[in-house]
């Protein structure tokens, strides 16, 4: 079977041969790839189940026929090359040799599976023909050339162009997790883009149940932030859980804050929001290493339970003890402000188990924060 072999003359004076096996393989696909398992599985909406779907397939696409594309060649110029990439790189992965003079180029390069397109692009940034070096370019195909360029360290090269596509991409940054997430993180990490580095991150931290996916893109700052990142989760959730049981025993207390009708409805109301939310059986943990990182859990679905927990609607007519230590402070706090003088108000809104809710809530989120990408030159 002979196939023909494309030639691109990137420099035709050029005196290296680049040679690409399988280009345009199948990109950002991942045969070790696993589901998260799904905890509180009621909170999980549909769209971001359909997102996860699409991550996952898109993953596992079964590679067809990528043995059968031709090679493809490049001539291109060892001294525009060389002193743009991480040496170590074709040292590493014995990608370079030289060759014998007669076939024309004194030294041969081999890659494999990269996109052509996007090698084709870095080659002539390298070769400094910025002229044919597109303006705009999708996340895919940025994604594709950031992989290459993190592959070979082309980040001082690429450094330009790569922070100028970003600034044109025509996708908005990725509002929940999934495949162009990723990419995006990715492109980010690469051409150092803190700000959407950071967002994306928080993204993760909030909604990701598990180890974060890969997709075998290379870099070892990302395997450290993913490492970050299930750190940041596992505090969130520990911290989540040792808040609500902090008011467990402050609502358990006796009659420290307000009445015995009040703490006791307001503490079953607790309980039974926990169990039926299926919250009940989360410890705050230490080690949750050990204990398999809250495996299935998101902060996302965990704010969701706990806001589902409701007092029953006559809790506000209880008798509520006006003498207790806390109301007296809410009170003297809201006296001079614009409320109306009484306790009533201030009654109501400090025995609301919602409330005491949400301001856990509040406290444990505005503790969340995105990682900053590594500096890698
Ligand atoms: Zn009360």
């Amino acid at each position: 079977m002979t196939i023909e072999t494309a030639l691109i003359e990137i420099d035709p004076n050029g005196d290296t041969l680049l040679i690409l096996h399988n280009p345009d393989e199948p990109f950002a696909v991942d045969s070790s790839f696993e589901p998260w398992p799904t905890a509180l599985p009621q909170y999980w909406t549909p769209d971001k189940q359909q997102e996860e779907d699409r991550l996952a397939s898109s993953a596992l696409r079964v590679l067809t026929n990528v043995e059968d594309a031709p090679d493809i060649h490049m001539r291109i110029s060892s001294q525009q090359l060389l002193p743009n990439m991480r040496y170590s790189s074709l040292l590493r992965t014995n990608q370079w040799r030289e060759t014998k003079a007669e076939n024309g180029y004194s030294y041969t390069m081999t890659a494999k599976g990269w996109d052509k397109d996007a090698l084709t692009i870095l080659m002539h940034i390298i070769h400094g023909q910025t002229q044919k070096v597109p303006h705009m370019v999708d996340l895919e195909k940025l994604a594709k050339i950031a992989v290459i360029v993190e592959e070979y360290g082309f980040h001082r090269a690429a450094h330009f162009f790569g922070k100028a596509w970003i600034s044109r991409l025509e996708q908005p940054l990725p509002s929940s997790f999934g495949r162009k997430l990723l990419l995006r993180l990715f492109v980010s990490g690469v051409f150092i883009d803190e700000d959407a580095y950071e967002k994306l991150t928080k993204i993760i931290i909030y909604e990701s149940r598990g180890w974060m996916h890969m997709l075998d893109l290379p870099g070892t700052g990302d395997i450290a932030t993913s490492d970050e990142l299930v750190t940041s989760r596992c505090k969130l959730i520990s911290g989540f859980i040792s808040s609500i049981n902090s008011l467990k025993e402050q609502l358990g207390e006796e009659e420290k804050e307000c009445s015995f009708e009040c703490l006791s409805m307001s503490l079953g109301a607790l309980m039974k929001g926990l169990k039926a939310t299926g919250l009940d059986n989360l410890q705050s943990q230490v080690d949750w290493e050990e204990n398999g990182n809250y495996d299935g859990f998101s902060v996302m679905a965990i704010e969701k339970a706990l806001s589902d927990i409701r007092m029953p609607e006559y809790h506000q007519s209880l008798h509520h003890d006006p003498n207790s230590s806390l109301d007296k402070t809410v009170a003297a706090e809201t006296t001079g402000s614009t409320k109306p003088e009484g306790s009533h108000f201030t009654l109501k809104r400090n025995c609301s188990l919602e409330m005491k809710i949400q301001s856990i809530i509040q406290m444990q989120l505005a503790k969340m924060e995105g990682t900053k990408p590594w500096p890698v030159f």
